[in-house]
């Protein structure tokens, strides 16, 4: 009880305190933020403060990590969680940040090759190099976010595994994504072999948890392309996050 009250408490004071300075230029060269309706503006401010507040922030390999770098991976994940429980990035307790790409030391989502971007671990800490994680603020329509593909694979382990099965609340809605996300992983992997181009980037075929994490950059970068192509994917995405970016997509050019 006592630590509810705490929690609560510690809750208010961190929303009544104002963004770090630094934020009102790293939310203004968003894109989509600009496209939040006003209620969705303050809660996405307040998903911000708090997870800027939870974390432990660290610089490594020498890199001086500032309020932008905090500012701006904060609010790529905050996109998220825009419409899901408060509480969804409860397991984020750590974050570090490289200058460019490092050499891997072995995290449980296993991004593959020795020079990584970003890596999540299951009970441990998000890694980024700042590099990448700045790449999503300044292209945020080409398909490619390490923001969004790290903080997806944290919500996929919120129940414990690393399966591309985030929680999702209903039965019906459960069995629907597991029955989409065969589907749609099945043909990738079947792309991947055969040489062909896809629009979901062929990384995904690795496992069905970067399945979920490449889907989910599509999600957010290129949803009107993602909905032409892959409906059902589409959908399932939407319901799962509560949000229907290619509803959001106004210009030509960000098709
Ligand atoms: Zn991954």
């Amino acid at each position: 009880m006592i630590f509810g009250w705490l929690r609560r408490r510690r809750r208010a004071r961190v929303l009544a305190r104002p963004l770090p300075a630094a934020a009102a230029e790293v939310l203004a060269s968003m894109e989509f933020v600009e496209a939040l309706l006003p209620e969705e503006r303050s809660r996405f401010e307040e998903l911000i403060k708090l997870l800027l507040d939870q974390v432990y922030w660290e610089g490594r390999s020498g890199l001086e990590i500032t309020d932008e770098m905090r500012v701006s991976i904060a609010a790529q994940a905050c996109r998220l969680t825009l419409h899901l429980p408060e509480d969804a990035y409860r397991k984020v307790k750590t974050i570090y940040v490289f200058p460019g790409t490092y050499s891997a030391h072995g995290g449980d989502s296993g991004e593959g090759t020795s020079h990584r971007h970003g890596e999540a671990w299951l009970r441990g800490p998000v890694v980024f190099s700042w590099d990448a994680a700045h790449h999503g603020v300044r292209n945020e329509d080409d398909g490619r976010n390490v923001v969004y593909h790290e903080f997806a694979h944290k919500l996929d382990m919120l129940d414990g595994y690393a399966d591309g099965v985030p929680p999702i609340q209903t039965r019906g809605a459960h069995q629907a994504w597991t029955g989409v996300l065969d589907e749609e992983f099945k043909a990738l992997v079947q792309a991947d072999e055969r040489g062909r181009r896809t629009l979901l980037d062929k990384y995904g075929a690795t496992n069905p948890a970067e399945f979920f994490a490449v889907a989910t950059e599509l999600f957010f970068e290129r949803p009107g392309r993602m909905k032409d192509r892959h409906k059902e994917l589409y959908q399932s995405l939407a319901a799962f996050y509560r949000q229907d970016p290619a509803s959001r997509e106004d210009t030509p050019r960000a098709r």
